[in-house]
Protein backbone atom coordinates (compact mmCIF):
# COMPACT_ATOMS: atom_id res chain seq x y z
CA UNK A 1 0.00 0.00 0.00
CA UNK A 2 2.75 2.58 0.78
CA UNK A 3 4.81 1.58 -2.30
CA UNK A 4 1.52 2.34 -4.32
CA UNK A 5 1.26 5.75 -2.61
CA UNK A 6 4.45 6.67 -3.30
CA UNK A 7 4.49 5.38 -7.35
CA UNK A 8 1.40 7.39 -7.52
CA UNK A 9 2.53 10.64 -6.02
CA UNK A 10 5.75 10.07 -8.04
CA UNK A 11 3.55 9.50 -11.21
CA UNK A 12 1.47 12.76 -10.31
CA UNK A 13 4.77 14.52 -9.74
CA UNK A 14 6.40 14.08 -13.16
CA UNK A 15 2.79 14.69 -14.97
CA UNK A 16 2.84 18.00 -13.07
CA UNK A 17 6.44 18.90 -13.91
CA UNK A 18 6.23 18.34 -17.79
CA UNK A 19 2.71 20.34 -17.54
CA UNK A 20 4.85 23.39 -15.83
CA UNK A 21 5.82 26.37 -17.59
CA UNK A 22 9.74 27.29 -17.88
CA UNK A 23 11.15 29.16 -15.33
CA UNK A 24 13.54 31.94 -15.92
CA UNK A 25 16.13 32.75 -12.84
CA UNK A 26 17.68 36.10 -12.76
CA UNK A 27 20.85 37.47 -10.65
CA UNK A 28 20.27 40.20 -9.24
CA UNK A 29 23.69 40.71 -6.84
CA UNK A 30 23.71 39.05 -3.43
CA UNK A 31 20.92 37.48 -2.07
CA UNK A 32 18.71 39.10 -4.21
CA UNK A 33 16.96 36.62 -6.90
CA UNK A 34 13.97 36.74 -9.12
CA UNK A 35 12.33 33.79 -10.82
CA UNK A 36 9.81 34.81 -13.74
CA UNK A 37 7.14 31.82 -14.27
CA UNK A 38 4.85 32.72 -16.81
CA UNK A 39 3.04 35.57 -15.56
CA UNK A 40 4.11 35.41 -12.32
CA UNK A 41 7.50 37.22 -10.87
CA UNK A 42 8.57 35.94 -7.64
CA UNK A 43 11.04 38.24 -6.03
CA UNK A 44 13.64 37.37 -3.17
CA UNK A 45 15.35 39.89 -0.81
CA UNK A 46 15.40 42.71 -3.35
CA UNK A 47 18.19 44.93 -2.62
CA UNK A 48 18.99 47.72 -5.28
CA UNK A 49 22.75 48.26 -4.03
CA UNK A 50 26.15 50.42 -5.11
CA UNK A 51 28.44 48.35 -7.09
CA UNK A 52 27.76 45.54 -9.92
CA UNK A 53 23.71 46.78 -9.70
CA UNK A 54 24.29 50.87 -10.20
CA UNK A 55 22.55 51.59 -12.92
CA UNK A 56 23.86 53.20 -15.83
CA UNK A 57 22.61 57.03 -15.55
CA UNK A 58 19.76 57.70 -17.76
CA UNK A 59 19.66 53.55 -17.95
CA UNK A 60 15.96 51.63 -17.25
CA UNK A 61 16.05 49.07 -14.39
CA UNK A 62 15.29 45.94 -15.68
CA UNK A 63 15.98 42.28 -14.93
CA UNK A 64 18.26 41.70 -17.98
CA UNK A 65 20.29 44.91 -16.41
CA UNK A 66 20.32 42.91 -13.09
CA UNK A 67 17.13 45.11 -11.72
CA UNK A 68 13.92 45.44 -10.87
CA UNK A 69 11.96 48.13 -12.63
CA UNK A 70 8.54 49.15 -12.41
CA UNK A 71 7.88 49.31 -16.08
CA UNK A 72 8.62 45.80 -16.44
CA UNK A 73 6.31 44.76 -13.84
CA UNK A 74 2.48 46.03 -15.60
CA UNK A 75 1.99 42.41 -17.43
CA UNK A 76 3.31 40.95 -14.08
CA UNK A 77 1.84 39.25 -10.48
CA UNK A 78 4.24 39.65 -8.69
CA UNK A 79 5.33 38.51 -5.02
CA UNK A 80 8.03 39.68 -2.66
CA UNK A 81 9.10 37.82 0.05
CA UNK A 82 11.89 39.77 2.21
CA UNK A 83 13.26 37.22 5.04
CA UNK A 84 14.31 39.21 7.58
CA UNK A 85 15.08 42.94 8.09
CA UNK A 86 18.94 43.63 7.40
CA UNK A 87 19.70 45.60 4.97
CA UNK A 88 20.82 43.54 2.52
CA UNK A 89 17.66 41.67 2.63
CA UNK A 90 15.15 44.21 2.71
CA UNK A 91 15.26 47.68 0.56
CA UNK A 92 12.63 49.80 0.83
CA UNK A 93 12.46 50.49 -2.88
CA UNK A 94 10.22 46.96 -3.19
CA UNK A 95 7.09 49.64 -1.66
CA UNK A 96 8.03 51.71 -4.90
CA UNK A 97 6.33 48.85 -7.37
CA UNK A 98 2.91 49.29 -5.73
CA UNK A 99 0.51 49.93 -8.32
CA UNK A 100 2.78 49.26 -11.32
CA UNK A 101 2.44 45.67 -10.94
CA UNK A 102 -0.78 43.77 -12.54
CA UNK A 103 -1.09 42.61 -9.10
CA UNK A 104 1.66 42.95 -6.25
CA UNK A 105 2.14 40.48 -2.74
CA UNK A 106 4.32 40.98 0.06
CA UNK A 107 5.56 38.56 2.88
CA UNK A 108 7.51 39.11 5.38
CA UNK A 109 9.37 36.67 7.47
CA UNK A 110 7.86 38.85 10.80
CA UNK A 111 5.85 41.45 11.70
CA UNK A 112 7.21 43.99 9.74
CA UNK A 113 4.52 46.70 9.85
CA UNK A 114 0.99 46.54 10.33
CA UNK A 115 -0.24 47.42 6.26
CA UNK A 116 -3.49 45.08 6.35
CA UNK A 117 -2.68 43.92 2.06
CA UNK A 118 1.17 42.48 3.75
CA UNK A 119 1.56 39.09 4.46
CA UNK A 120 2.83 38.83 7.68
CA UNK A 121 4.65 35.07 8.20
CA UNK A 122 5.42 35.31 12.13
CA UNK A 123 6.49 32.05 12.84
CA UNK A 124 7.17 29.42 13.93
CA UNK A 125 6.51 27.73 10.51
CA UNK A 126 4.31 30.03 9.23
CA UNK A 127 2.34 29.43 6.18
CA UNK A 128 -0.10 31.15 3.52
CA UNK A 129 -1.88 30.38 0.25
CA UNK A 130 -2.45 33.52 -2.06
CA UNK A 131 -3.47 32.69 -5.71
CA UNK A 132 -2.78 28.92 -5.84
CA UNK A 133 1.28 29.90 -4.54
CA UNK A 134 1.81 28.18 -1.35
CA UNK A 135 4.51 29.84 0.80
CA UNK A 136 6.19 28.01 4.20
CA UNK A 137 8.67 29.00 6.27
CA UNK A 138 11.28 27.87 8.73
CA UNK A 139 12.79 30.41 11.37
CA UNK A 140 15.57 31.22 13.08
CA UNK A 141 16.77 34.25 15.58
CA UNK A 142 20.05 35.55 14.99
CA UNK A 143 21.08 39.18 16.08
CA UNK A 144 18.18 39.31 17.96
CA UNK A 145 16.35 39.72 14.95
CA UNK A 146 13.34 37.58 13.76
CA UNK A 147 14.60 35.86 10.24
CA UNK A 148 12.74 33.16 7.97
CA UNK A 149 13.82 30.47 5.10
CA UNK A 150 10.93 30.28 2.68
CA UNK A 151 9.28 27.33 0.65
CA UNK A 152 7.15 28.23 -2.72
CA UNK A 153 5.13 26.21 -4.24
CA UNK A 154 3.70 28.11 -7.71
CA UNK A 155 2.84 26.52 -11.05
CA UNK A 156 4.50 23.14 -10.39
CA UNK A 157 7.74 24.34 -9.10
CA UNK A 158 9.08 24.20 -5.99
CA UNK A 159 11.42 26.94 -4.69
CA UNK A 160 13.85 27.69 -1.44
CA UNK A 161 15.35 30.59 -0.41
CA UNK A 162 17.32 30.30 2.58
CA UNK A 163 18.01 34.15 3.78
CA UNK A 164 20.23 33.72 6.38
CA UNK A 165 18.28 31.30 8.07
CA UNK A 166 20.66 29.40 10.12
CA UNK A 167 17.89 27.01 12.44
CA UNK A 168 17.28 23.75 13.48
CA UNK A 169 17.93 21.86 9.87
CA UNK A 170 17.48 18.47 10.96
CA UNK A 171 14.03 19.26 12.34
CA UNK A 172 13.48 22.10 9.80
CA UNK A 173 14.03 19.77 6.69
CA UNK A 174 12.38 16.92 7.24
CA UNK A 175 9.31 19.51 7.79
CA UNK A 176 9.66 20.90 4.31
CA UNK A 177 10.09 17.67 2.88
CA UNK A 178 6.70 16.61 4.06
CA UNK A 179 5.15 19.52 1.78
CA UNK A 180 7.86 19.73 -0.82
CA UNK A 181 8.99 15.78 -1.50
CA UNK A 182 12.25 17.54 -3.28
CA UNK A 183 12.58 21.16 -4.47
CA UNK A 184 13.30 22.50 -8.00
CA UNK A 185 15.47 25.72 -7.39
CA UNK A 186 17.13 26.65 -3.81
CA UNK A 187 19.20 29.45 -3.10
CA UNK A 188 21.42 28.66 0.03
CA UNK A 189 23.98 30.75 0.65
CA UNK A 190 27.75 29.89 0.37
CA UNK A 191 30.02 29.41 3.03
CA UNK A 192 33.97 28.46 4.08
CA UNK A 193 34.84 24.94 2.86
CA UNK A 194 35.28 23.26 6.12
CA UNK A 195 33.26 20.34 7.35
CA UNK A 196 32.45 22.21 10.83
CA UNK A 197 31.75 24.93 8.76
CA UNK A 198 27.75 25.80 9.77
CA UNK A 199 26.65 26.72 6.34
CA UNK A 200 28.78 23.61 4.88
CA UNK A 201 26.21 21.60 7.64
CA UNK A 202 23.44 23.78 6.48
CA UNK A 203 23.99 23.07 2.76
CA UNK A 204 25.07 19.61 3.20
CA UNK A 205 21.33 18.83 5.18
CA UNK A 206 19.66 20.46 2.88
CA UNK A 207 20.66 18.68 -0.41
CA UNK A 208 20.46 15.18 1.31
CA UNK A 209 16.74 15.82 2.31
CA UNK A 210 15.33 18.09 0.15
CA UNK A 211 17.39 17.05 -3.04
CA UNK A 212 17.39 20.03 -4.62
CA UNK A 213 17.62 19.66 -8.99
CA UNK A 214 20.00 22.93 -9.11
CA UNK A 215 21.38 24.59 -6.47
CA UNK A 216 22.21 28.24 -7.00
CA UNK A 217 24.89 29.61 -4.11
CA UNK A 218 24.82 32.95 -2.68
CA UNK A 219 27.43 35.19 -2.00
CA UNK A 220 28.19 38.89 -1.34
CA UNK A 221 28.11 41.08 -4.45
CA UNK A 222 31.39 40.99 -6.05
CA UNK A 223 32.44 37.72 -4.31
CA UNK A 224 30.39 35.64 -6.53
CA UNK A 225 33.07 33.15 -7.99
CA UNK A 226 33.82 32.05 -4.09
CA UNK A 227 31.05 29.57 -4.63
CA UNK A 228 32.70 27.45 -7.32
CA UNK A 229 35.37 26.33 -4.64
CA UNK A 230 31.96 25.68 -1.32
CA UNK A 231 30.41 24.40 -4.37
CA UNK A 232 33.26 21.27 -5.09
CA UNK A 233 34.00 20.97 -1.28
CA UNK A 234 30.09 19.98 -1.12
CA UNK A 235 30.07 17.81 -3.90
CA UNK A 236 33.03 15.89 -2.60
CA UNK A 237 31.99 15.63 0.72
CA UNK A 238 28.24 14.01 0.69
CA UNK A 239 26.19 16.50 -1.02
CA UNK A 240 26.39 16.15 -4.78
CA UNK A 241 24.33 18.19 -6.83
CA UNK A 242 23.68 20.91 -9.79
CA UNK A 243 25.23 24.46 -7.92
CA UNK A 244 25.23 27.34 -10.18
CA UNK A 245 26.16 30.96 -9.65
CA UNK A 246 25.43 34.13 -10.72
CA UNK A 247 28.59 36.06 -12.09
CA UNK A 248 27.34 39.03 -12.91
CA UNK A 249 23.59 40.51 -11.55
CA UNK A 250 21.65 40.19 -14.59
CA UNK A 251 22.95 36.83 -15.71
CA UNK A 252 19.81 34.18 -15.97
CA UNK A 253 19.00 30.67 -16.39
CA UNK A 254 15.96 29.55 -17.97
CA UNK A 255 14.82 26.10 -16.90
CA UNK A 256 12.83 24.26 -18.88
CA UNK A 257 9.86 21.68 -17.81
CA UNK A 258 11.94 18.76 -18.86
CA UNK A 259 14.74 20.21 -16.57
CA UNK A 260 16.97 21.06 -19.14
CA UNK A 261 19.39 24.58 -18.33
CA UNK A 262 19.91 27.65 -20.59
CA UNK A 263 22.23 30.14 -18.80
CA UNK A 264 22.26 33.67 -20.23
CA UNK A 265 24.94 35.71 -19.63
CA UNK A 266 24.56 39.48 -19.31
ZN1 LIG B 1 21.03 38.95 7.95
Amino acid sequence: MAGLAVGSAGVARRCEAQLRPPASVHYLGGNSWAVRIARRLLVFDYVEGPGATARVPGEPRGLARGSIGPAELDSLDVFVFVTHAHADHLDSIIFGWQGRARSIRYFFGWRAGADPRHHYLVGPRAEAEVDRVRIRTINSHQDGIPEVAYLVQADGWTIYHNGDYRGEVREDFAYLRGFAGRVDLAFLVSGWPREEHPLFLLARQFVQVLRPARVFLIDRLGQERRTETFARFLSSHGAVGEYLHGNLPGDSFVVSAEGMGEFRRR
